[in-house]
């Protein structure tokens, strides 16, 4: 779109010419215009800036940017869609965890395989749609045994659709993606993992620490050797989504209560990476989260309607998304 002055002005231009030029460069305004207004407000404040100071890792497949947040830690993200969802490649020396696969609207195993050779063990945070697109495609599939298993997940469909609802793509979807029957795929559990057991991947060892709330089946994943605490949506650098029917906010609190006293207990953790957005925090934001989402509770966050049904409570840099009294 031309933003400078009007190139019509020109002197050297004769008359007829002048006319066929304003109307070329007003109709390039108008589309431009037009074409400005759909990008969505979310995707105009892309990139964040946390990501100047990060590790790029050149992937094929333009939906996907990686980056290296740790050693042999990589951080996948998909900037095209509203989530803005990140899942978590993590290498052992004989196995890897894949913490979440994403949307599923582009081909995260051929990310994966660019990155690493070894053998992959999925792992979902917890098993919302954005979380488990790309489940599919894998044949190690580990889960927490909990009462919200993916077999009881069965509004994908709708949850999937909604996520490529206008306003929510930023930019061009992958060629050869059909919207019309985008959905999640399903998969197969392979088996499932308790609270407190620790998965060992050659040399880095990963405890799965039960974390429900924001869905029952929510998991952190703590690398205790290298001072990495893997959140999914408990904890996120945007507004925390608490509204949905499989939502519990006393077990939440008590997530975050228990991941607070973890940070205070660990000295040796360095780096909390949620599921959305920005894949860095300290660890000092959980027990700010926990102050935060007090307030709420206790009916000190100042609260705004959002869509029907629902309210964004806001305490400090804190934003909850919940459910409307
Ligand atoms: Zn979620």
């Amino acid at each position: 779109m031309w933003r400078g002055p009007n190139p019509c002005d020109g002197h050297l231009l004769k008359r007829g010419l002048f006319q066929l030029c304003a109307l070329v460069w007003m109709a390039s305004v108008f589309y431009g215009s037009v074409a400005t207004a759909q990008i969505p407000d979310w995707c105009k404040e892309l990139p964040h800036p946390e990501y100047k100071t990060l590790e790029q890792v050149p992937v094929s497949d333009p939906w996907f940017e990686v980056y290296k947040v740790a050693k042999d830690t990589f951080a996948i993200y998909e900037p095209h869609q509203s989530e803005e969802v990140i899942s978590y490649l993590i290498l052992g020396k004989q196995k890897a965890i894949l913490f979440d696969t994403g949307m599923g609207i582009s081909d995260i195993k051929k990310v994966v395989e660019q990155l690493t050779k070894l053998p992959i063990i999925v792992l979902n945070s917890h098993t919302h749609n954005d979380h488990v697109g790309g489940n599919w495609e894998f044949k190690t599939i580990y889960a927490i045994d909990t009462e919200f298993k993916p077999e009881s997940a069965k509004d994908y469909l709708a949850d999937a659709q909604e996520e490529i609802a206008p306003g929510e793509i930023c930019g061009e979807l992958p060629k050869g993606f059909d919207p019309a029957t985008y959905t999640v795929r399903p998969w197969k559990v392979t088996r499932y993992v308790h609270d407190g057991e620790t998965i060992d991947l050659g040399g880095r060892a990963l405890e799965v620490l039960a974390t429900p709330g924001h869905t029952p089946d929510g998991i952190t994943l703590y690398d205790r050797g290298n001072g990495l605490l893997f959140t999914g949506d408990t904890y996120y650098p945007a507004t925390i989504w608490l509204y949905r029917p499989e939502t519990n906010l006393n077990l939440y609190g008590e997530s975050i209560d228990t991941l607070a006293v973890l940070t205070q207990m660990e000295p040796s953790l360095k780096l909390v990476l949620g599921a959305h957005n920005v894949p860095v925090a300290p660890p000092s934001v959980l027990p700010e989260l926990v102050n935060a989402f007090d307030d709420f509770r206790s009916g000190n966050a100042t609260c705004k309607p959002d869509k029907p049904g629902r309210q964004v409570c806001t305490s400090g840099k804190f934003r909850f998304l919940v459910r409307a009294n």
